[in-house]
């Protein structure tokens, strides 16, 4: 096992998917350490470092609720909960603890590891010092110039709008709750303020030029909350930029 290999704590009490995750990540090189119960997770999450952490919902001994807890409680590791069902609720008490992704089974153990690879960029990218534009076209967000513009004019966003609209298109597809968006934007996790956040979307729509019943870039989810998507632009390849010249 490479040394330098990103070290995985799977919880999982079905050891036949625990297996099987365990196998794929490891034929990509991730090192993984697995247990079958809630207890053992946080006894082998206090004992070592890791990267990741996957993480069953429904668990023996101790919830995968309890276990999330438990781990946020000290650390910002990066999360992937399992959710047997896939129900809203299911998915938003995962976010709500704290989860940055989750998945619902039956999944592919492929796709696991598309979340885990992608999860790990982006804690990566965040690590790093930023100087940061993220640009989908004709819309600029200039994040450490605190600027936006849309279609080449500048747009005056208040902080909160600001902050909120950076939150969500950080990561494009990405579901933020209310209730995420609150803690983010707004620093605070009163609940009843959820709807803040309704009416600073409103306005960051109004002042984007984003039409909620046809939207560019801000997309409700209903029962859940809000997410960001960047219009899909056509690839500059080097070899179409010949063809073209
Ligand atoms: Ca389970």
């Amino acid at each position: 096992m490479p040394q330098d290999s990103r070290k995985i704590l799977l919880v999982e009490d079905e050891k036949a998917i625990r297996d099987a995750v365990t196998a794929y990540l490891e034929r990509e090189k991730y090192s993984v350490v697995g247990v079958g119960d809630g207890q053992s997770a946080v006894e082998e999450f206090e004992k070592r470092q890791f990267d990741l952490v996957i993480l069953d919902l429904m668990l023996p001994k101790l919830s995968g609720e309890r276990v999330c807890r438990a781990i946020r409680d000290g650390s910002d590791v990066p999360i992937i909960m399992l959710t047997a069902k896939g129900e809203v609720e299911d998915r938003i008490i995962g976010l709500e603890l704290g989860a940055d992704d989750y998945l619902i089974k039956p999944f592919s153990p492929r796709e696991l590891v598309a979340r885990v690879r992608a999860l790990l960029r982006r804690t990566h990218l965040d690590a790093e010092p930023q100087l940061e534009v993220l640009d989908f076209g004709d819309l600029k967000i200039d994040v450490s110039g605190h600027k936006v513009e849309v279609e080449g004019r500048e747009v005056d966003l208040t902080a909160s709008e600001f902050k909120l609209l950076t939150t969500l298109a950080r990561y494009p597809g990405r579901v933020y709750t209310r209730m995420e968006l609150v803690e983010k934007v707004l620093g605070y996790d009163f609940e009843g303020y959820e709807r803040t956040i309704d009416s600073h979307v409103k306005n960051l729509r109004a002042k984007l030029g984003d039409d909620p019943r046809h939207p560019k870039w801000l997309y409700t989810v209903h029962g859940v909350g809000y997410r960001f998507e960047a219009p899909k632009k056509p690839e500059p390849e080097k070899d179409d930029e010949k063809a073209a010249e």
